[in-house]
């Protein structure tokens, strides 16, 4: 399937840039006239995603972030946030909630919250070249008139 629109856009891994990112995403999204509460579990997924690329790809350096918006006629957004750094040994185990290599400073729940507030999650990683994490979430169509 075709998007009907689609946006990309590559910035550093600066803490900075998460707020940024959601916002970025939510204001693309609104064109389908999410609901608040479908709006506000968008923003929280990518806002792990992000916060994973910033902390776990580039520990010890800037390096860019890619985020790809695709918006289709049957309300699906998909969201892909890549990374070109340090990359996922054992994607599985990675995904398993509570698991981190993040120490005490970290939960090990990104993941597991990406795959509750989303539809689909796709990760692709391989390490030493990078990371992406692909999520698609349904936007209800709104039956106009009603609130
Ligand atoms: P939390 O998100 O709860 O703060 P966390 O980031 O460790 O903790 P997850 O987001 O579930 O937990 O990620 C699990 C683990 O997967 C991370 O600890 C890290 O080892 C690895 N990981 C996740 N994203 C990336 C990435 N973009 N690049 C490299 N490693 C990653
Ligand atoms: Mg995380």
């Amino acid at each position: 399937m075709k998007p009907i629109n689609e946006m990309k856009m590559t910035f550093l891994s600066r803490s900075a840039n998460e707020g940024f990112a959601r916002a970025a995403v939510a204001a693309f999204a609104a064109q389908l006239d999410p609901a608040v509460d479908e709006l506000a579990d968008l923003r929280t997924a990518v806002s792990e995603a992000v916060t994973n690329a910033i902390v776990h790809a580039y520990p010890d350096r800037l390096g860019p972030v890619t985020l790809t918006v695709k918006l289709y006629e049957n309300g699906c957004v998909s969201v892909q946030v890549r990374d070109r750094g340090t990359g996922i040994p054992d994607v599985a185990r990675a995904m398993e909630p509570l698991y981190t290599t993040g120490g005490e400073e970290r939960s090990g729940l990104g993941f597991s919250v990406m795959q509750s507030f989303t539809d689909r999650l796709r990760v692709r990683s391989a390490p030493g070249k990078g990371t992406a994490v692909t999520m698609e979430k349904y936007i209800a169509p709104r039956v106009k008139g009603r609130v």
